[in-house]
């Protein structure tokens, strides 16, 4: 077994609290959101970051987009929501299993970079 923490979620050894699961991706809520509706949308199939794709994970990147939109409507997100995906050292990323987080609320959020950079 992986130990991937979010190859364990989507394997159902941690648990999560799901927003979607289909063959190829699972959606989760983050345990420390950074707005008041926080999910992560991951490939079932583990790859490291945005930085590692492949050729093969090309078109369940694709699906992941187009459902984005869709799982952000269902949870309320009518008026618009923000996408990240942290890559690698320079970019802050955590977990290396790569994953898409959407984030918003009824009110727009902080901008997308802080001034002073930190
Ligand atoms: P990143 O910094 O882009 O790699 O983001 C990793 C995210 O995973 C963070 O926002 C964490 O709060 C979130 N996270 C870590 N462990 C868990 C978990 N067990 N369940 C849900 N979210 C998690
Ligand atoms: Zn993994």
């Amino acid at each position: 077994m992986s130990e991937c923490i979010f190859c364990k979620i989507v394997a159902g050894k941690i648990p999560s609290r799901k927003v979607y699961e289909d063959d190829d991706m699972f959606a989760f809520h983050d345990i420390n959101p950074q707005a008041p509706v926080h999910f992560m949308i991951v490939p079932k199939r583990h790859v490291d970051s945005l930085a590692a794709v492949g050729d093969p994970d090309v078109p369940v990147l694709g699906r992941m987009m187009a459902k984005a939109g869709r799982l952000a409507a269902e949870q309320g997100l009518t008026d618009g929501f923000r996408t990240i995906v942290n890559t690698g050292r320079v970019g802050r990323q955590d977990v290396y299993h790569l994953h898409i987080h959407i984030l918003g609320g009824k009110e727009p959020l902080g901008r997308m970079m802080p001034s002073d950079g930190s």
